[in-house]
């Protein structure tokens, strides 16, 4: 059966793509997307001969080798320019991904859709997508087996969506707010997630609140150290601790 988190990767795959999952182990997402009628074909790309062994085993398994490809590769170097229209890549960190990403941009023409799922660094992602002129459409946090994952998706900045990271939108945002004006800066929303921000659920809050005991950790530790450096770190630290409550609304 498949986990509620790639569940939820397969449900933003547009019905009728050709998609290539990439790092996609036991190709378990392209199998599930096929069966399901989500995707007409799909290539499960892996860099590992291992987990491409899996991969295959499964497709063959399912009777959809005449649907899914799985070929042996770095990135998006397995697939060819125009060849798909949507890309997911999940279960990685997020410098991973970003790299993934950037490695293979000449493949990214045409692609309409990336649905991406760091499993850490997701501010990363996020700067690379802002960085490169995509535009994220939705943010989704849940929890699965005690870990919280992040989902983010995102098309072409050309693809007649308002961007939702660009200044601008930004401050509409900031007088949206229910909770009166917060100052969130663009290094916040990046790190923490526009979307996720502007929704604020428990499982975001608990997430940073964890977080902010992780910072003040560093910050004690920070407090005691004889290094130069140190001086300016702390106060860094201080204040993306103070920004961080601020946006929960959690300050005193
Ligand atoms: N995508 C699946 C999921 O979310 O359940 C599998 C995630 S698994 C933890 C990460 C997979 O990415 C591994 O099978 C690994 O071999 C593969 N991988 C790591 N770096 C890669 C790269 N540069 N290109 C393709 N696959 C990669």
């Amino acid at each position: 059966k498949l986990s509620k988190r790639l569940q939820y990767i397969m449900e933003q795959i547009p019905v009728g793509s050709t998609f290539a999952d990439i790092g996609s182990d036991h190709a378990m997402l392209p199998v599930a997307a096929i069966k399901a009628g989500k995707a007409l074909s799909a290539v499960a790309g892996e860099v590992n001969p291992g987990p491409r062994d899996a991969a295959s085993k499964q497709v063959a398994t399912a009777g959809l080798g005449d649907k899914i490809s799985v070929r042996l590769g770095d990135g998006l170097d397995v697939i060819s320019p125009g060849e798909v229209d949507v890309i997911t890549i999940a279960g990685m960190g997020g410098g991973l991904i970003s790299s993934i990403l950037d490695q293979g941009i000449d493949k990214l023409q045409g692609v309409k859709k990336l649905v991406l799922q760091p499993n850490v660094g997701e501010e990363l992602v996020r700067r690379w997508l802002l960085d490169k002129h995509w535009v994220l459409t939705s943010e989704h946090i849940m929890e699965e087996d005690r870990k919280v994952y992040e989902i983010l998706t995102a098309v072409p900045e050309n693809s007649g969506v308002v961007a939702f990271i660009s200044d601008d939108v930004y401050k509409e945002y900031l007088l949206d707010s229910n909770n009166g004006p917060v100052k969130i800066t663009k290094e916040i929303a990046v790190r923490m997630g526009p979307w996720l921000l502007q929704e604020k659920n428990s499982i975001f809050t608990t997430k940073w609140i964890s977080e902010i005991d992780k910072l003040e950790r560093i910050l004690k530790s920070l407090a005691t150290s004889t290094l130069q450096s140190a001086e300016t770190k702390y106060e860094e630290i201080a204040q993306e601790i103070l920004q961080i409550k601020e946006v929960l609304s959690c300050s005193p």
